[in-house]
């Protein structure tokens, strides 16, 4: 099958790598080279890691990435897809231009789904003039790591087009949770309840970022504290998602000042080289500022 896969950024790379090692050619649209060529590297490197850590031979590696094509073009990276996964940045606006824009260029059949994390799953699908053959698919980061693919059930979506997404998740070695669409879905609900907490608390002086994100780490068993995990989402990501939220369930997920004063200052976590940490190469490497704040 082919798949187009839009953006090439933290999520769209990963998505690309997946759909490709389950053996569809994948097509990446962003709209510069130099991010394309990014998102390659990127993946070439995940592939490596996987040959080195024996998840996947060399030849499986080098086949997988003979399978990833870029191109600058919305047209191009549409014109043959059975399947466009969109990744672009988390604006309502943007995303139903997107789906509008794939719908001029794309098979009657084809199926348009969004990586979504938080917006409205309806309202995207809205854009289309033949709306169910949209849904959505929630990928978690890093994409070729996490087992789960939240499937979002637009209010048009057809039964057709869920099963077409179930089986495109289960073929990419992912489980797939079914969810109705509503703010938040299951995960970035609760997962972001807890990021902004941490925050909170950060701005409080309850604990370090460090002590903040131990305590989760060791006292729940979470394998990644919550400000870390903001860093590794992406501070930009995670406040266009807290507005969102906030505009939907209320202040309780007022974004916190900190998180708008770093995003500002461009601090986006991992992808930037700091958010609450500092990051060399993917790793922390130190505490950003005042113990994170
Ligand atoms: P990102 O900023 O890393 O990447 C977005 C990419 O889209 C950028 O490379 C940008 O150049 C590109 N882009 C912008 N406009 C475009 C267009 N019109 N066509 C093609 N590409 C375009 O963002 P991300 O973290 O990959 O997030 C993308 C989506 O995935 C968002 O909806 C986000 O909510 C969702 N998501 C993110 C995470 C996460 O952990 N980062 C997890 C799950 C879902």
């Amino acid at each position: 099958m082919n798949v187009a896969v839009l953006g090439a950024g933290t999520m769209g790379h990963g998505i690309a790598q997946v759909t490709a090692m389950a053996g569809h050619d994948v097509t990446i649209r962003d709209i510069e080279t130099e991010i394309l060529e990014d998102g390659v590297a990127s993946i070439e490197r995940n592939l490596q890691g996987g040959v080195e850590r024996d998840k996947l031979t060399q030849a499986e590696a080098d086949a997988t990435l003979d399978r990833i094509d870029t191109t600058t073009s919305l047209p191009d990276a549409v014109a043959d897809a059975a399947f466009v996964i969109e990744a672009v940045p988390e604006d309502l606006d943007l995303k139903r231009d997107t789906f509008a824009d794939v719908e001029e260029h794309v098979d009657d059949d084809a199926i348009i789904a969004s990586n979504t994390s938080s917006l409205s799953m309806t309202a995207i699908a809205d854009a289309l003039d033949r709306p169910e053959r949209a849904v959505g698919l929630h990928f978690f980061n890093p994409v070729h790591i996490m087992g789960l693919v939240e499937i979002i059930v637009a209010e048009q979506t057809s039964e057709e087009t869920l099963a077409a997404a179930t089986d495109l998740v289960e073929e990419i070695d992912k489980e797939p949770v079914t969810v109705t669409d509503t703010a938040g879905f299951a995960s970035s609900r609760l997962g972001v309840a807890l990021g902004v907490e941490a925050i909170r608390m950060l701005e409080e002086g309850v604990a370090s970022a460090e002590d903040i994100d131990r305590a989760m780490e060791l006292g729940y068993n979470h394998p990644m504290g919550p400000l870390e995990l903001t860093d590794v989402v992406g501070l930009d990501v995670r406040l266009d998602i807290l507005e969102y939220l906030r505009e939907e369930l209320g202040e309780r997920f007022k974004p916190p000042q900190t998180l708008k004063r770093k995003v500002r200052a461009g601090k986006l976590g991992r992808k930037s080289g700091e958010g609450f940490y500092v990051w060399e190469d993917g790793e922390i490497v130190g505490v950003s500022g005042d113990d994170g704040r």
